[in-house]
């Protein structure tokens, strides 16, 4: 099963993303996190996105495609994927298409997690990370058990440097601009599903599983 979870920042794709890891046994490959491990790790590619990220604005077209290629020809992604945050520009869906020919294959499920723009803000500024696990929280709409501390690992919370009220406004901005042609793209084709996205994040889940499962 060949997945893409779109939405914009703050929709849900990582919270969902964990729970179709659990109940799908998929990889979840999300170009946001690819760039967040080469900026800890300090390589060049690293480096270029983070300029980017810092200001909310999106990485080039050909470092991210790029990426994507290489992760997708790896053998886990050989029973399915599923991806989060690509493709972000019509660019990129379009690069994703010819890979995908490539690899003799096609995307299953378009999924998009709907949330009105005003409840992002407030989504992004209150989310937290668990350090080693990469579990998300809220601190007031998922909160864990003790503050601070991963429920699932007990690793060590942190919040994203670009989930501050400056970098989001331009990413949402930027997110809104580049994503309505993507949408029109994947409806085109009759892939698209649409989630509301402003239900309780397991009513959510309860919708995307349907959805997988083709039964809704
Ligand atoms: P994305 O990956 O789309 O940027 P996340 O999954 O990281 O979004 O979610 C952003 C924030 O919103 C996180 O703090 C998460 O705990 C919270 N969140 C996710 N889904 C819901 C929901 N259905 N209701 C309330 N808060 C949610
Ligand atoms: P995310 O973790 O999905 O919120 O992404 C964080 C940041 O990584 C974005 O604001 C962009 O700067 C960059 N990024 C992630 N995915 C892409 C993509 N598909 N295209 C361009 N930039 C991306």
């Amino acid at each position: 099963m060949n997945v893409i979870l779109m939405g914009l920042p703050g929709a849900g794709k990582g919270t969902q993303g964990e729970r179709i890891v659990e109940e799908f046994g998929i990889p979840h490959i999300s170009t946001g996190d690819m760039f967040r491990a080469a900026i800890r790790e300090q390589t060049e590619m690293g480096l270029l996105a983070k300029s980017y990220m810092d200001q909310g604005l999106l990485v080039p077209d050909e470092v991210v495609i790029g990426i994507v290629k290489e992760r997708l020809n790896k053998p886990d992604c050989e029973q399915g994927f599923m991806l989060d945050g690509f493709p972000r520009t019509l660019a990129q869906a379009e690069s994703l298409d010819t890979m995908l020919l490539q690899l003799g294959r096609q995307i299953d499920h378009v999924i998009n997690i709907d949330v009105d723009r005003s409840l992002l803000l407030e989504r992004l500024t209150g989310r937290r990370i668990c350090k080693s696990c990469g579990a998300t929280y809220h601190v007031v709409f998922n909160p864990t058990k003790e503050e601070g501390v991963c429920d699932k690992c007990s690793g060590e919370l942190y919040q994203r440097e670009d989930d501050n009220e400056a970098t989001v406004a331009t990413r949402l901005d930027v997110n809104i601009e580049q994503s309505a042609p993507i949408l029109t793209y994947y409806k085109d084709k009759g892939l698209l599903r649409n989630i509301n996205g402003q239900q309780d994040i397991n009513v959510v889940f309860g919708d995307v599983a349907k959805v997988l499962r083709g039964q809704a």
